[in-house]
């Protein structure tokens, strides 16, 4: 959408048509950005870069729509126990929400996701060209590539229909990935949540369970052969976790320790267990996790012996199903390496923006039909601004509509052209 090509509308055509796009417009930007996360400290919370300015640094939403407006940013969605660097000293663009400089966050991780680079692949992300769906590790929240992962073969440009490398200006691509590739191995639909690999070999409980069920992986038998989805199906303990049974008291008392990541490690399926229930853990003595299985354990060694990648019969990628959390086994030893990533345990709760009192606009706020019309990445000025100018375009169209004025693009255009001229103005101004 641009300003143009339509004709000249009554302002009564003009509210008549507001309805839509009053409720597209909220459902777009429903929050308030006028807040940056900072004095909330260490947050789950989507996590923006900054390409332009200089810092490898990570910003939260807010600041990327008020304080990094005119940059171009990637956003790296969710990053846990993440605080906004905005106001911070690492980056030298000041921060127009929270204007305390404030020092260093020393404990943000940053990866190589804020040198804007990928997946084990290493490449960088550009949404305007990259034509995969993307998964994002639940463990180390990097985003790999489906291809990759083995899901499927990495698409060229003749699987794409042309519309899709028609793409918007609006960068919102991105969704629109993978329509006419073939379907994926393992599809978003089959699991819940994707550990990577390099996070699996450092894990030891995701270590015994890959490849179990409800652990899918993707592996080959050799390799020459097609890849695949598999899970050993006969190293279910889901049957186990059914079963109500009176805890056994003596022998089992030390194995939990013991269980070795050994293949032939074998589960005694005469050994009474009591019931488990997520949350009742501390009276498992006996592990009962699943006996690892063999295959899954050879590609995860592989990982790190392997010396030609291309030779590999999987990635160590694991796609757990819904309900893993309450899978685990929790005895002692397994549930200490758990709780030592507490996302395994539990689901975890993403900061968002409060909900902005205002986007439920009336019909008569004109400016966002103007909005509307303008170039995303104007459309993204930010809420912030944009209430400023609300008001403004409001008290600028007051005259048409108390004259039943007719409004042209003319008139919209002229509107935003001063307010560019006095943003412009007012810089030169400053020191
Ligand atoms: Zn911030
Ligand atoms: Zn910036
Ligand atoms: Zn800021
Ligand atoms: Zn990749
Ligand atoms: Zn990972
Ligand atoms: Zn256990």
């Amino acid at each position: 959408m641009s300003i143009g090509s339509s004709s000249s509308e009554t302002l009564a055509e003009y509210v008549a048509s507001q309805d839509t796009l009053v409720r597209e417009a909220a459902e777009a930007l429903p929050h308030q950005f006028s807040q940056c996360t900072y004095p909330l400290g260490h947050l789950r919370q989507a996590v923006y870069l900054c390409l332009t300015c200089p810092e490898a640094r990570g910003i939260c939403s807010a600041c990327s729509i008020a304080c990094h407006t005119d940059h171009e940013q990637i956003e790296l969605f969710p990053k846990r126990n993440f605080r906004c660097d905005c106001s911070t000293e690492a980056i030298a663009h000041p921060c127009s929400l929270h204007t305390t400089a404030e020092p260093v966050n020393l404990s943000n991780r940053y990866g190589q996701n804020f040198q804007a680079l990928f997946c084990r692949c290493k490449r960088p992300y550009d949404a305007a060209t990259e034509k995969e769906t993307m998964i994002q590790c639940l463990a180390c929240e990097d985003w790999f590539h489906e291809s990759c992962c083995n899901l499927r073969e990495r698409p060229n440009s003749q699987n794409l229909h042309p519309e899709n490398e028609d793409h918007d200006p609006s960068g919102d691509a991105v969704s629109e990935v993978s329509i006419d590739l073939p379907p994926a191995l393992i599809g978003p639909e089959d699991y819940d949540a994707f550990v990577c690999g390099g996070c699996v070999s450092r894990i030891p409980t995701l270590q015994k369970y890959a490849g179990t069920r409800g652990c899918l992986m993707v592996i080959r038998d050799e390799p020459t052969s097609l890849w695949k989805a598999f899970q050993d199906i006969h190293t279910d303990n889901s049957d186990l976790l059914e079963v109500s049974l009176i805890p056994e008291e003596s022998n089992n008392r030390l194995t939990g320790n013991k269980r070795a990541l050994s293949p032939t490690a074998v589960i005694d399926s005469t050994i009474k267990r009591p019931r488990l229930s997520p949350i009742a853990a501390s009276s498992i003595v006996s592990c009962i996790a699943p006996t690892p299985n063999t295959t899954a354990q050879k590609v995860i060694g592989d990982l790190t012996s392997m010396i030609d990648p291309s030779l590999a019969l999987g990635t160590g990628d694991v796609f757990l199903t819904d309900g893993f959390r309450d899978r685990w086994c929790r005895c002692f030893s397994c549930l200490s390496d758990l709780e030592l990533r507490p996302y395994l345990l539990e689901a975890e709760e993403t900061y968002e923006p409060p909900e902005d009192p205002d986007s439920a606009l009336s019909l008569e706020e004109l400016g966002l039909r103007a909005l509307s019309r303008l170039p995303r990445e104007r459309a993204i000025d930010g809420i912030h601004a944009f209430n400023a100018m609300r008001d403004d375009l409001v008290q600028y169209l007051r005259p048409f509509a108390q004259e039943g004025k007719i409004v042209d693009e003319t008139d919209v255009r002229n509107f935003f052209d001063r307010l560019l001229e006095e943003k412009r103005a007012s810089r030169e101004h400053q020191p």
